[in-house]
């Protein structure tokens, strides 16, 4: 579904992403772990579409996306949930999730956007009582489950995760992973950023490992869950 060939990314002249090559395969949940800076949101953005890779490939279905823009990116099927949430704060719930739908916000399409929200209700039933709430006001947990709902309101084939268990207490961790395992298995296609290294590599069937820009590591996420360095770097063993 999604392969990246030589991508680089630089901010000014630094240089984040050094010749990063990856796959995710059509129903997969592959999954990218690092420390802090090793540039995990920053390959996030640019298979998004937010940062540019000068050279390199992006393939997405068939067609290099390097350089579409973001709306075009998730016409195409691609969307990213975001470091931090970033909701519109003062906004309600139900707002949110409709700007999730912006680009096909047409009457044209209102039975559509209408049957997505009823399907996000069934994952996220709190969101259905909440609706009206404004999202700044929503806790930790309940934020993060507004923006992996935001971007399922463009029925995305492939998902970019950026940290969804960052900040959140071990039961809503455990919710948030479940949802990823459901969506998962109605189709949807994963990539997933975590510094949870552990809870990552056992939801994942496939691993990155991300060192100061470049591809340290990588493997099937038992193999990786296995390995001593990643033991010792990221698992804390
Ligand atoms: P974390 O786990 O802390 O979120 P990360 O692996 O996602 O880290 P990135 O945020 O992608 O890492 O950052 C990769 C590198 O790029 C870091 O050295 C960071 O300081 C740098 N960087 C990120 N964003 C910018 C920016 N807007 N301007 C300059 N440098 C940046």
């Amino acid at each position: 579904m999604l392969k990246l060939e030589g991508v680089n990314a630089f901010y000014g002249t630094i240089q984040a992403l050094k010749n990063i090559s990856l796959r995710v395969g059509v129903g997969d949940i592959v999954t990218i772990i690092g420390a802090n800076g090793a540039g995990k949101t920053t390959l996030l953005k640019t298979i998004s579409g937010v940062i540019q890779s000068p050279g390199g490939a992006i393939w997405y279905q068939g067609t290099d996306i390097n350089h579409c823009s973001p709306a075009k990116i998730v016409s195409l099927g691609i969307s990213q949930v975001p470091e931090g949430r970033q909701l519109f704060s003062h906004l309600t719930v139900l707002d949110n999730l409709y700007l999730g739908a912006y680009l096909y916000h047409n009457r044209k399409f209102k039975a559509e956007i209408e049957e997505k929200l009823d399907w996000i209700y069934t994952l996220f039933p709190i969101l259905r009582k909440r609706a009206k709430q404004l999202a700044g006001t929503m806790s930790g947990g309940e934020q993060q489950m507004v923006a992996i709902a935001r971007a399922l309101m463009s029925r995305p084939k492939l998902l970019l995760l950026d940290e969804p268990s960052m900040g959140l207490a071990p039961l809503f961790v455990h919710e948030i992973f479940k949802v990823i395992r459901r969506l998962n298995d109605q189709g949807t296609t994963i990539l997933l950023v975590e510094q949870n290294a552990r809870a990552a590599l056992q939801i994942a069937r496939y691993g990155y490992v991300l060192e100061t820009g470049t591809v340290a590591l990588e493997g099937p996420s038992q193999e990786l869950l296995a390995d001593d360095k990643v033991r010792r770097a990221y698992l804390g063993k």
